[in-house]
């Protein structure tokens, strides 16, 4: 009886998940292919990478985090000064309904309504950048995107001393 000739069989890598031919695996019993084996000095060097840009964007944020701490405890934070500020006027409509009053007084023509038109286009302009940067956020690159970050964390960080809550960043 002649022996049964055993072929072995394509299997999948376990790296880049391609069925291939048993010669393109080094060893037999070895899941990555010896294409994905060659990369893998590559693969690690850019884990490293991207593990040192985490950590140096920890560090950031954390001395970002602390410096916001050591503020003086009696300083209140931007946003929270602007809520009061809000709460003091009967909310976003009392203000703006206030401001619309000072507008109508001013005489028509005069600098300072011409003055308050300027601001106005100003805030349009702030909005529309805002609402740009928001739509940027696929597009911009990893520095921007950790600047980004930077400044949102440091609007939490203020927001939550305003509540007297512990900040953690993990
Ligand atoms: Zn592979």
């Amino acid at each position: 009886m002649p022996e049964p000739v055993i072929t072995p069989l394509p299997r999948r890598c376990s790296e880049c998940h391609e069925t291939r031919e048993p010669e393109e695996f080094s060893v037999e019993g070895v899941s990555r292919c010896k294409y994905c084996e060659a990369m893998q000095p590559e693969i690690e060097r850019y884990a490293d990478r991207q593990q040192q840009k985490k950590e140096r964007l920890n560090d950031g944020l954390n001395r970002l985090v602390q410096a916001s701490l050591g503020r003086g405890p009696n300083l209140p934070g931007v946003t929270e000064i602007c809520q009061e500020m809000y709460g003091l006027f009967g909310d976003l409509k009392g203000f703006c309904a206030a401001w619309m009053a000072d507008i109508n007084q001013a005489k028509p023509g005069s600098k300072t309504r011409l003055e308050q038109y300027k601001l106005i286009v100003q805030l349009t302009q702030a909005a529309v950048a805002e609402q740009q940067a928001k739509l940027d956020i696929e597009s911009a690159t990893e520095e921007e995107l950790e600047q980004a970050t930077r400044e949102y964390v440091l609007r939490i960080v203020n927001d939550q001393q305003g509540e007297g809550e512990n900040v953690n960043i993990a």
